[in-house]
């Protein structure tokens, strides 16, 4: 490797040189991580996986535990709201007493279902390969895997402690590992997360905010044909509702409204009692957040009268990551990095959200589309570019030794939050 970089030394490159290149080293694991299904909502399945990540991760250093994930509250089609136990993330702590503490997180669930004609890896003869979760995210959580393993033969290892938090709900919104998310991310000097990049190597700079809602209306049921005028409609309110807040996607602050789902009612013949409006709201800063939530306030006030009785269930799920002076530091700090394994990085805003959301809320600043090169994630076409595992693991490797040898200072980012 020639140098390319004022901030790597031979060591950092010996080091670096660790890193397996040939992607032949990852294909076995990638298969068999990818031929396993893990959906969201397959919950054996993702428990079946966890033993699988213990023994890969058991190459490295530390200890490793199950961390238990909060239930998700769900409002049924009736109105009832159930709790639905989420299993567990897995975790790895790493030299805890270090001075520079860095967490690594990434997600084991995909958003193909057990029944999704989309259950295996296809072999291919060029760079590109197609399966479930390939690139979103079993191949970022071999690279990050892969990076940490090269990290551990470095000189200055000990500067550096890390955790590492996979866990089985990012793609239904994190709500059951938000507070690990939280907790860990409020200990650490700065993230890093395996959600991957663009074909071109396109890195996410900010992202918008997202949160998940669902509107519980109550009405009033009646006999269509004998006493119709008793009765008060929750679907007709729920119509209203979704009408006029969706009226405010011409707003100049940047956030969207969407209404992804309605249910309720029962027979033709009944004036329907229940109504569940189902909503996702985007902005990109914490401002348009709180008004975005004012206006959602404002239009269950509007049909809350006659009859009609409210409730709302859900919350942020994302909290908006704008850029700021940390984020512009550690960005450009991994660009400087990037340069020196002969990558040029860009970094690009997107309305799409991730755990490194969740990471800035708790005050650390992170870098979230660590992971391997791909394409046309959530769909069948999904694909990943085999030639980039080597140089993301690689990359990882090369942060880890950059902060470690002091070169770049990790202490100096969450002060800049
Ligand atoms: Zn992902």
């Amino acid at each position: 490797m020639t140098d390319l970089s004022d901030l790597f030394d031979k060591k950092i490159y010996d080091t670096i040189a660790k890193v397996p290149n040939d992607f032949a080293h990852y294909e076995k694991k990638l298969v068999d991580w990818c031929n396993l299904n893990t959906g969201s909502r397959n919950y054996l399945g993702l428990k079946q996986f966890l033993p699988l990540l213990e023994e890969a991760f058991g190459a490295l250093p530390g200890v490793i535990s199950r961390k238990k994930l909060n239930p998700e509250k769900v409002v049924m089609t009736n109105g009832k709201v159930e709790e639905v136990d989420l299993g567990h993330s897995f975790h790895l702590k790493v030299r805890p007493d270090a001075p520079i503490q860095i967490v690594l997180t990434g997600h084991y669930d995909t958003v193909f279902p057990i029944d999704s004609p989309f259950q295996s890896v296809t072999p291919t003869d060029n760079d590109e390969l197609n399966g479930p979760g390939v690139a979103d995210m079993k191949g970022g959580i071999l690279v990050m895997l892969e990076g940490l393993k090269a990290f551990e033969h470095y000189e200055f290892k000990d500067n550096i402690g890390y955790e590492v938090l996979l866990s089985p709900d990012e793609e239904i919104g994190s709500l059951g590992s938000a507070h690990l998310l939280h907790e860990i991310g409020s200990r650490s000097d700065l993230g890093l997360t395996y959600e991957p990049a663009l074909p071109d190597g396109s890195m996410a700079g900010a992202r918008k905010g997202s949160a998940n809602f669902a509107l519980i209306i109550h009405g009033k049921s009646a006999h269509v044909g004998r006493a119709h005028k008793e009765g008060i409609s929750a679907i007709l309110a729920a119509a209203k509702f979704v009408t006029s807040l969706e009226a405010n996607n011409d707003n100049n602050h940047g956030v969207t409204f969407n209404c992804g789902k309605i249910d309720g009612g029962s027979a033709n013949n009944v004036v329907p009692d229940i109504a569940i409006v189902r909503f996702n709201i985007r902005a990109p800063s914490p401002e348009t957040m709180n008004w975005a939530v004012g206006v959602i306030n404002e239009n269950i006030a509007a049909i809350s009268s006659n009859g009609i009785h409210c409730h709302l269930e859900g919350g942020i799920s994302r909290p908006p990551k704008p850029k700021n002076k940390a984020q512009e530091q550690i960005m450009s700090d991994i660009s400087r990095i990037a340069e020196g394994l002969g990558i040029k990085m860009q970094f690009k805003d997107t309305g799409g959200v991730c755990e490194g959301n969740n990471l800035f809320a708790s005050g650390c600043p992170n870098i979230d589309t660590l992971g391997v090169l791909g394409g046309n994630i959530h769909s069948s076409d999904e694909y990943v570019l085999k030639s980039s595992f080597g140089k993301r693991a690689a990359l990882t490797t090369a942060i880890l030794c950059a902060y470690a040898s002091g070169k770049l200072d990790a202490k100096a980012l969450r002060k800049l939050m």
